[in-house]
């Protein structure tokens, strides 16, 4: 007979999925109610509020996609790109180049600005993208490329977008819960993030929101959106406001407790006091690994807290260190992507992982590998 599979308990600190909290674990493990019972209308009004919140936002339309980050990224696209669209699009790690593989499949084009792996989105060649093509109506980039651990600067890059009266994808998976996050303020439309990284979440739900101006681009549409389950117009009729709620999918339920769990525990914490744990965490961890000879990849200033990118030493044998990390540490680290593959390791500290007894831990079985 199959056996029950029963995981070890690891520490995750790569690049997401983080160490879920027990309280969402013991959340998860509630009744399941039906996904129309007043009580989980309730339920779902609680994570609405509580993701606006999280967003700092009071768009009507922010919901929990029930599908992981990457589904909100393509949820995003196909519904604010129509064919023969222009669509300015930043890349600068791994993530900037899936928005452009969702831009071409909308039969868009997509206008890219390229930044070296490591480095922020450069406003100045946005600027010049936006110049150059002044039929473009969208921008899109990533606030925090997790390929790489750099931050972009994200209140500049939406006031371009709105001096060019074009709209803006922003990709923040790997930002909401860890560092600041401000959508009314920075003015993005369209926003979208993951629970399974600063949330401490288990993965496959996706926290949106869509401002008024996106949400008007949507409903005056000329085709349809190529995507039945990921067309807002429908899914609004489900997570709509006070109107009757029309059945489209059944929700994940007991995800759905999991996330309203991880964003009560948001809400006793502060955002601002999350955002301060996990930059007092980033310092903790650099003194230590700088302390070991280990350098940063990223310049200070752009540097991810949640995400550390580490050179590898010279000689350093990459895979046998995270194996051995993994193996007798139970510890996991990511490993750099594309051309940063075998150069670099990611250190996450993110959400509930972002402790000071993960960093120590970190800092040990580093030290301990490395120094065989
Ligand atoms: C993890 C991540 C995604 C994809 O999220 P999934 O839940 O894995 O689909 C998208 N963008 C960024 C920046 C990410 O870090």
């Amino acid at each position: 007979m199959t056996q029950s599979f029963h995981p070890p308990q690891r520490t995750l600190m790569g690049p997401g999925p983080s160490d879920v909290s027990p309280r969402v674990l013991g959340a998860l493990g509630r009744p399941t109610i039906g996904h129309l019972d007043p009580l989980f209308i309730e339920l779902m009004d609680d994570i609405k509020r509580l993701l606006q919140y999280a967003f700092k936002t009071g768009n009507e339309l922010t919901i929990p996609l029930s599908a992981p980050g990457s589904a909100g990224m393509e949820a995003a696209f196909v519904n604010l790109v129509s064919p023969g669209d222009t669509v300015i699009v930043c890349q600068n790690g791994v993530f900037g180049g899936r928005m452009k593989e969702n831009v071409e499949r909308c039969g868009a084009t997509a206008v890219m600005v390229q930044d070296r792996w490591g480095d922020p989105v450069d406003p100045i060649k946005v600027e010049a993208a936006f110049s150059a093509h002044p039929e473009a109506n969208l921008l899109a980039f990533v606030h925090s490329e997790t390929s790489t651990g750099v931050r972009s600067d994200a209140a500049t890059l939406c006031g371009i977008a709105k001096a060019h009266d074009a709209l803006v994808v922003l990709d923040t998976v790997t930002t909401l819960a860890g560092i600041d996050l401000q959508v009314d303020n920075w003015g993005a439309d369209a926003v979208y993030s993951g629970t399974q990284k600063c949330l401490s979440c288990v993965p496959g739900l996706s926290p949106m929101t869509f401002s008024p101006a996106a949400v008007d681009r949507i409903q005056n549409r000329k085709g349809r959106v190529q995507s039945w389950f990921l067309d807002m117009q429908l899914v609004m009729g489900y997570w709509g406001g006070s109107s009757k709620r029309a059945y489209h999918h059944t929700a994940p339920v007991n995800a759905l407790y999991a996330l309203h769990e991880a964003l009560v525990i948001l809400e006793e914490e502060g955002l601002e006091t999350s955002f301060a744990r996990h930059h007092e965490n980033h310092l903790d961890l650099v003194t230590g690994l700088e302390a070991m000879g280990l350098e940063m990849a990223v310049d200070p200033a752009w540097r991810l807290p949640q995400l550390n990118a580490v050179r590898i030493p010279e000689g350093v044998d990459d895979a046998a260190v995270r194996h051995r990390l993994l193996q007798e540490f139970n510890l996991e680290i990511g490993a750099g992507l594309g051309d940063l593959a075998g150069k670099q390791w990611r250190i996450g500290l993110m959400g509930h992982a972002s402790n000071s007894v993960n960093v120590q831990r970190c800092l040990t079985a580093l030290r301990s590998v490395l120094g065989r």
